[in-house]
């Protein structure tokens, strides 16, 4: 059975997915929220909630910035 990312419950992409996005929020669970370690790590705004840093709204999962580069922003 899917595991939930343990950032769920505080994640506004994982409520409410990518606002103004063709991929539904389903699809984006299916990618990265739901598919274990590997989808995990493959989101940035899981690697910032790693480094105990909050990420902005904006910042996506597939976002191809240096996760450091995105932490310096928010
Ligand atoms: S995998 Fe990424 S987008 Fe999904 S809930 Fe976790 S931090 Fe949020």
């Amino acid at each position: 059975m899917a595991k939930n990312c343990q950032y769920a419950e505080k994640c506004i992409i994982f409520e409410k997915g990518i606002p103004e996005s063709d991929q539904p929020k389903y699809l984006i669970h299916n990618i990265f929220c739901t598919r274990g370690y590997k989808g995990w790590e493959a989101c940035k705004r899981y690697k910032m909630y790693e480094m105990n840093i909050e990420p902005l709204d904006d910042i996506f999962p597939g976002n191809d910035e240096p996760v450091e580069t995105i932490a310096k922003k928010s």
